[in-house]
């Protein structure tokens, strides 16, 4: 499970104590407070979608702005008991169609809400909301779709205008952003996710006061953390192989006991193979060499250093202790079969190209890396020492015949 996974299940599992216990305790603990949680999702909404506009996220800015629009609809109309078809129906129309437009603004084209660009998405979430008060407030109209609606809304608990089948929709709506988060692992699909399972949780539990407050704040705080999670990860992943970046290797670097060694690697005549096989095939491969790499034992941490060169640091090692590691990610690197295709060779015709990426067509090509290996120690007593003897010791690596380990000297 990577890193944002973990978040995203525990921003998840954050939901639940919002639904299952903070309406009770406030109402029991501090009646006199109960205005502040009310008004509590306005500022952890707001403050998400400020930080989503620092950090250019268009997708989250809207799904924030969607998650305000319910919540600003069900604190003005629908707080309190839910009396009478008009109020159901606002109730069963905003379930069913917020679910879907946070959908729909995964598959739209990413825009940011403050740009005039992002104004196709205003109209779209001015118009789910218009539309939704209007057809309620229809009269005749309103009156026989609710009573076309009731009978079919088979209900969960007698406490709830809750159908069953609102939460059943909701819930394939949670999974259907699931699946696009599985494939594409945006902030904006981690977005949909979260609002779909707080709408979920709030059909759910629609009858206990106070929920959708509980549950609105701590979704703003959801969203506010997953967009914080997406900053870090822009400032310490390289956003090529997804691997920790120089960022990340200096932090590291700054945290270092007085025993450690360090690897820099370098991939044998790459210039070549961006020439012959075109620089996006280069990225390919620089990709799987990474995750390869990551994959060093002997408690070895991989970083991009830059451009197609890594560093592999071992905290509190000797070069002895880490040779095995060094020699079988070198190994693995050698053995592994690259299938390329040059971009010359490639067919101009798109189906013949899906029918041939289909077939397996391609060459396989060897990629061999030379390694330069350093500890700190008497003669190299700083960190920038270090990096400079294993950097020496990579070229000497190189003028031995590449594909090899050298250690730089300790005497
Ligand atoms: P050597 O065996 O001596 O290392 O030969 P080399 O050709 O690898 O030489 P050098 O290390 O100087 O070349 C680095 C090349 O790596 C230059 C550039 O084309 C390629 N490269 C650097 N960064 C990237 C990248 O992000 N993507 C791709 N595709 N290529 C890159
Ligand atoms: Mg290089
Ligand atoms: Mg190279």
């Amino acid at each position: 499970m990577s890193a944002s996974d973990r978040t995203l299940l525990f921003l998840l599992v954050l939901l639940l104590p919002a639904a299952l216990w903070l309406p009770g305790y406030v109402v029991m603990h501090y009646p006199e407070q109960v205005f502040l949680l009310r008004s509590t999702p306005w500022y952890t909404l707001g403050a998400a979608l400020l930080l989503s506009q620092v950090y250019q996220q268009g997708r989250v800015g809207f799904i924030t702005l969607l998650a305000m629009g319910c919540y600003g609809l069900i604190h003005t109309r629908l707080a309190g008991p839910m009396i009478g078809p008009q109020a159901e129906l606002e109730f069963w129309l905003l379930g069913l169609c917020a679910p879907l437009l946070a959908l729909l603004l995964l598959v739209l084209p990413e825009r940011q809400p403050f740009h005039r660009l992002g104004l196709g998405h205003w109209l779209l979430l001015a118009l789910l909301l218009g539309a939704l008060i209007g057809i309620s407030q229809s009269g005749d109209w309103a009156m026989s779709l609710h009573a076309w609606l009731a009978p079919r809304a088979f209900l969960f608990m007698d406490s709830s205008p809750a159908p069953l089948l609102l939460v059943l929709w909701q819930l394939m709506c949670a999974c259907a952003a699931w699946l696009v988060y599985l494939n594409r692992g945006e902030s904006g699909d981690v977005a949909a996710l979260l609002l779909t399972v707080t709408l979920m949780l709030m059909t759910l539990g629609f009858a206990r006061p106070l929920i959708a407050a509980s549950l609105f704040a701590v979704l703003g705080l959801a969203l506010f953390v997953s967009v914080l999670e997406h900053g870090h990860q822009i400032a310490f992943l390289d956003e090529l192989t997804g691997i920790p970046g120089r960022r990340a290797l200096n932090l590291a670097l700054k945290r270092l006991g007085r025993r450690y060694t360090l690897a820099m690697t370098d991939i044998d005549h790459f210039k070549k193979f961006n020439d012959t096989y075109g620089h996006d095939v280069g990225d390919e491969v620089l990709k799987l060499v990474a995750a390869r790499l990551s994959k060093v034992k002997g408690g070895g941490k991989v970083y991009r250093y830059g451009g197609e060169e890594f560093t592999i640091l071992f905290a509190g090692k000797t070069p002895k202790q880490c040779r095995a590691a060094l020699e079988a990610v070198r190994q693995d690197i050698e053995e592994y079969p690259f299938m390329v295709r040059s971009s010359k060779e490639r067919p101009e015709d798109n189906q013949d190209g899906k029918r041939q990426r289909g077939s397996g067509g391609g060459k396989q090509v060897q990629i061999t890396l030379s390694l330069g290996v350093a500890q700190r120690s008497r003669k190299y007593g700083d960190v920038e020492s270090v990096i400079k003897a294993a950097d020496t010791a990579l070229y000497a690596a190189k003028k031995a015949g590449r594909n090899c380990i050298r250690q730089a000297p300790e005497k």
